[in-house]
């Protein structure tokens, strides 16, 4: 199938997308890499009228590290994280979680703010962004906006985006000494998405975690952060009881729909895998 036609203008400045965009409303839509969208367009399950191709926007494709946070963004590529020294040293999930969106070629072109913008529950950097508690900044008519990502992302592929508005950059925080992260996933072929993945940020002290986070991908129809399941084992050592408390808390705030392959029960178990080997790694300080 080929997508409907469409008017194409590119975009020469946010100022001129952001004017565009008021300009002609529900009829345009964004491109920056294209990796989602031009499926979707491909299989008409949209037909704007309008694209309006940001991908020339170079002053959106920056890392950058400020005083509070590392800044990445919009268009920035996931291949730019994956081999970004400054992502390695300051957001270190962000180079261990690279490698699983997608192929290489699809990672060349698609883009931080697309993935962002599009809110796949089982994509890798909303994931990331939550564990992190990063920044999602927008800008749109009214200037700019600055959105949690423990609360940008609504519903199955909804965000808080108001219409009219474009992803500029997200900010990172920058992470206290000793902070060790963990991304681990399973997919049925690496590169595919993942049926189930985790985040673990956490500092380690004399075998228990501090300040742990945990956040799932493909467990529900958002990102998840596990606010219970971090807490029943906050400042805990990893034995059998807490890893059962552990566990019960996850089967409350984990919410996954069975596919074709996998059943609910069995990513349920998949989780609960996952969360054990990450924390095991977080304590070992395997991955940091
Ligand atoms: C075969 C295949 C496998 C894939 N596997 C994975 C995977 O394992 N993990 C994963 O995370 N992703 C995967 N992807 C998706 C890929 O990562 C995309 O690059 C990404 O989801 C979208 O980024 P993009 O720049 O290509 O966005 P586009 O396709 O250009 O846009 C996607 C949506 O976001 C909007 N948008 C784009 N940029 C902005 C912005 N700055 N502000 C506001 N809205 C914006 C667009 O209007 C559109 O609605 C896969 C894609 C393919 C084709």
């Amino acid at each position: 199938m080929k997508a409907a036609a469409f008017e194409f203008e590119r975009a020469t400045s946010v100022q001129h997308a952001l004017t565009l965009m008021a300009k002609h409303g529900d009829d345009a839509k964004l491109i920056a890499g294209g990796q989602t969208l031009m499926a979707t367009l491909n299989m008409r399950l949209s037909e704007p009228a309008l694209l309006i191709d940001i991908s020339s926007l170079t002053e959106l494709r920056e890392i950058k590290l400020t005083d509070t946070a590392l800044r990445i963004g919009a268009l920035t590529t996931h291949r730019d994280i994956e081999r970004s020294a400054l992502v390695a040293e300051h957001a270190p999930l962000l180079t261990q979680a690279a490698p699983h969106v997608a192929h290489i070629a699809i990672r060349n072109v698609g883009t931080l703010g697309g993935s962002l913008a599009f809110a796949d529950p089982a994509a890798e950097w909303p994931v990331c962004a939550m564990a992190l508690d990063a920044t999602i900044v927008v800008v749109g008519a009214a200037g700019e906006r600055r959105i949690a990502a423990r609360e940008f992302f609504t519903d199955l592929y909804e965000t808080q985006l108001a219409q009219g508005e474009i992803i500029v950059a997200c900010e990172f925080p920058r992470q206290a000494a000793g902070t060790c992260n963990v991304f681990l996933e399973l997919a049925r072929r690496h590169g595919d998405y993942a049926i189930v993945g985790i985040a673990a940020v956490g500092r380690v002290a004399n075998e228990t975690i501090q300040g742990l986070q945990l956040s799932y991908l493909g467990m529900g129809s958002t990102p998840i952060l596990a606010r219970g399941a971090a807490a029943a084992l906050e400042g805990k050592p990893l034995t059998e009881v807490n890893i059962d408390a552990m566990n019960a808390a996850l089967a409350n705030e984990l919410d996954p729909s069975g596919d074709l392959y996998t059943q609910t029960a069995t990513k349920h178990h998949l989780a609960r895998v996952l969360t054990l080997r990450a924390l095991r790694q977080l304590i070992s300080g395997s991955n940091q």
